[in-house]
């Protein structure tokens, strides 16, 4: 994986894969090796790095169909992943046909425990005068899709990833934002059997689609 040091930026502190380059890489010179496994390895060298930026608490989990760096407790983490695979299983099946999970990789899921960190990471995705307001969670559709969360209890965390992986899920159909945006909305409260995100008083609020 030494090949990939070379196509990373720094940005804001944090590592930014140049995927144009990366792809073309492996294009031309990796098109023979397994390409699932192959991006897995990649999405794990990209984590490696971001960890190296973080704190000493963040740690890499891998499950089945996942990658998650968080700083949060093992309970935290067990609860976060079962409920991560059961959700794309149910969105899957909920959404057969509509719904894809195509595509070489595992999910990559950041959780930062520091809101500034969460919004230092996010701004490199957004115009550099575009207003977003705050955030509970994002799915980022550029490059190596990825979900990435502030800290919030593991509830609240369990709606924001049901509505964020149905965008993921349904990333690649040409559906109006407003018709992705309900759908995302049902399955949540479907998934969690809680009020959408609109009823929380608390700050966050997710004003950033997909
Ligand atoms: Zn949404």
């Amino acid at each position: 994986m030494e090949w990939i040091n070379k196509y990373f930026d720094e940005i804001d502190n944090f590592p930014r894969p140049k995927w144009e380059n990366i792809y073309e890489h492996v294009e031309t010179r990796l098109k023979d090796k397994e390409q699932n496994e192959l991006w897995c390895e990649i999405a794990n060298a990209w984590m490696l790095k971001l960890k190296s930026k973080l704190s000493n608490d963040y740690h890499i989990h891998e499950s089945k169909n996942y990658i998650l760096v968080s700083s949060e407790s093992d309970r935290y983490v067990e609860l976060l992943q079962r409920f991560l695979e059961s959700t794309l299983r149910k969105i899957l099946a909920t959404l057969k046909g509509i719904a894809s999970d195509e595509g070489y990789g595992k999910y990559v899921v950041i959780v930062f425990n520091d809101i500034d960190d969460y919004y230092s990471y996010i701004s490199y995705y957004y115009p550099e005068d575009g207003v977003f307001g705050l955030s509970s969670g994002v799915y980022l559709n550029n490059g190596y899709g990825h979900f990435v969360f502030p800290h919030q209890d593991v509830t609240y965390a369990e709606s924001i990833t049901a509505h964020e992986m149905t965008h993921s899920l349904l990333s690649h159909l040409p559906i109006p934002l407003w018709l992705n945006e309900g759908m995302a909305v049902t399955i949540e409260d479907m998934i969690t059997g809680s009020a959408p995100l609109s009823a929380y008083s608390g700050p966050f609020r997710s004003l950033i689609l997909v």
